[in-house]
């Protein structure tokens, strides 16, 4: 497969030559696949927007070059700019850019009639998409009188009309309220499954990464690394699979120059991240790998999580940071099950030494459920849990077995549960597990 997008060597210089002459971006080199779901992640000022607007084609070339479906777009012609941007992409931006004195159906229509599409037709597809984004009964209301939410649907209806195949976002949710904006963010999650558009979308929350097939983090004009979502089936393909048994293991594709720790810390990441910034975010690798290495105590990680962003902190309120605390300190400790198992198997060990060992995981994985269990299903969730720590099975198969009713042979959790057991097994796993590289881990 070829890429829809390609950077290479891409460089923005704002006011070149002049005394305030500033590089936004330093040689980026991007490879984006038909139909993914990209995310520009990264602080404030780091380029993100600047890198959007070159894909656009509306930033003149300080440097580099820009394919887009194998053609440069910096050696366009006007005319050949004007049509690639009506037609192949789509935009939206974080403050809506509506027409004031338009109307909501007229502001959706425009950019049809300026690729020349006559009266009927676009009156008509214009409704089609008012009615799909839940907009049609305000469709003669001024942009004056809408919600923020509202507003964003209206433009993500309009940079949908020419039907492009490349969507591109610039904070769309960063003027919402949360509810608005987690509706913005599923409408954007439908035109990328069901549409089939590409969409690259900056952001600087973390709490929407999980959207995203892959995720770039951007910092000072450079893109300091990627990071595909373990959750997602990519689209890019890497290499040709052989299994891949734990969360650890998939990290370890990703990076494959990190330490087991490092990967350690990035599953734990994964787990506990919730509504950080960029730069918390960072910072908490950092505590989490202190503490994975107990170079730190769990008061100290806690006092770190709330001590003051100004003060070099993670800057959480003392409940969200105590929670955080728990939950990792939870987890560690709960992890260690998986190596007592595991080396009891090593070792030989009775069969009912292991089976105490799986119960105690059980009981991690039941802790916050609330139904009732009988023991047919524990007996078979046990044998499920233990398949999955031997690595016999696969986190599919573990899901799908825990979802699977009773009479089939299954645990017959509900799907929901499934996947919530699943997850946190996974990471218990990856705490667990020594990676296979050079050096092999101790237990915690
Ligand atoms: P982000 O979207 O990540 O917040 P931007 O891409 O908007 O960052 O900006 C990157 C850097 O380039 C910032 O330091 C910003 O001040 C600077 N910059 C952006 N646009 C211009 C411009 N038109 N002229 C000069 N500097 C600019
Ligand atoms: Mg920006």
């Amino acid at each position: 497969m070829k890429p829809i997008i390609q950077t290479k060597e891409l460089e923005i210089t704002y006011n070149q030559g002049k005394s305030n002459e500033f590089k936004a971006l330093k040689g980026e080199t991007v490879e984006i696949y038909p139909q993914e779901y990209i995310i520009l992640f990264g602080p404030s000022g780091c380029g993100k927007s600047t890198l959007l607007y070159c894909i656009l084609g509306a930033l003149p070339s300080s440097g580099g070059e820009i394919f887009v479906k194998g053609e440069n777009i910096y050696k366009y012609t006007s005319d050949q700019m004007v049509r690639y941007q009506q037609s192949t992409i789509g935009i939206v931006y974080q403050s809506f850019n509506l027409i004031p004195s338009l109307n909501v159906l007229d502001n959706v229509s425009l950019p049809q009639i300026f690729a020349g599409v006559d009266s009927v037709e676009r009156e008509a597809r214009s409704k089609i998409l008012l009615k799909r984004f839940g907009i049609e009964n305000i469709a003669h209301k001024l942009p004056a009188n809408l919600s923020g939410g509202q507003m964003q649907r209206v433009a993500v209806a309009r940079s949908l009309i020419n039907d492009p195949e490349i969507l591109l976002a610039d904070e769309p949710v960063g003027n919402l309220d949360s509810i608005s904006a987690e509706q913005v963010m599923d409408t954007f999650e439908e035109i990328n499954q069901k549409d089939k558009k590409t969409i690259i979308l900056v952001t600087h929350d973390a709490k929407y990464l999980p959207y995203a097939h892959r995720v770039y983090y951007v910092r000072d004009g450079k893109l300091e690394r990627e990071v595909i979502n373990p959750e997602k089936a990519q689209i890019k393909k890497t290499e040709a699979g052989t299994t891949i048994i734990t969360e650890v293991e998939k990290l370890a594709r990703i990076y494959p120059y990190s330490s087991p720790d490092e990967l350690r810390v990035k599953s734990i990441i994964n787990y506990l991240t919730q509504k950080l910034n960029f730069e918390q975010l960072s910072r908490l690798e950092g505590v989490v790998k202190e503490m994975l290495e107990g170079k730190i105590s769990g008061d100290s990680f806690l006092q770190k999580m709330i001590t003051p962003f100004a003060q070099e902190g993670i800057g959480l309120t003392r409940s969200a940071g105590g929670m955080m605390t728990q939950k990792m300190k939870k987890m560690l400790e709960e992890s260690r099950d998986v190596m007592r198992l595991r080396k009891m198997r090593e070792a030989n060990a009775p069969a009912s030494y292991q089976r105490a060992f799986v119960r105690r995981l059980r009981a991690h994985l039941l802790d916050v459920y609330t139904g009732q269990v009988t023991p047919l299903q524990m007996k078979r969730f046990d044998e499920i849990i233990a398949d999955r720590v031997y690595g016999i099975t696969r986190k599919e198969d573990f899901q799908a077995l825990l979802n699977l009713p009773l009479a089939k042979g299954g645990v017959g959790f509900g799907a929901r549960t499934a996947r919530a057991m699943t997850l946190y097994l996974e990471k218990l796993l990856a705490q667990g597990v020594p990676v296979a590289h050079e050096h092999e881990q101790e237990a915690l």
